[in-house]
């Protein structure tokens, strides 16, 4: 498996993994930050419903872009903007393969 959708994982259901963490970064738009700058969370959403573990999980919202695409430094990978760029590339590359189903209108 490609280890950069590997570490794609580590953006959702992040709660714990991010406060435990001193630096995070978002794919989406390459910003990297203290986790304590984080002001949104959110519960369930498509990406991860069919996931065992997501009854008291929560997802980081960016509070840059608001995309749910924030890893930290406490998931094992080292967070630089080197780094962030080459998740941005996986991260789409996801997208497009898995085709995630549109919000309702
Ligand atoms: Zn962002």
């Amino acid at each position: 498996m490609n280890p950069l959708l590997e570490a794609h994982g580590h953006t959702s259901n992040n709660r714990l993994e991010l406060e435990a963490s001193k630096l995070c970064g978002c794919c989406s738009c390459i910003q990297i930050f203290p986790p304590r700058d984080i002001v949104a969370w959110t519960g369930l959403d498509m990406s991860n419903f069919d996931n065992p573990d997501t009854a008291s999980a929560e997802t980081a919202l960016c509070p840059r872009c608001g995309s749910e695409a924030l890893i930290g430094d406490g998931s094992g990978y080292s967070i630089n903007p080197d780094f962030l760029t080459r998740m941005n590339q996986a991260w789409f590359q996801k997208t497009r393969l898995i085709r995630r189903p549109e919000t309702k209108a």
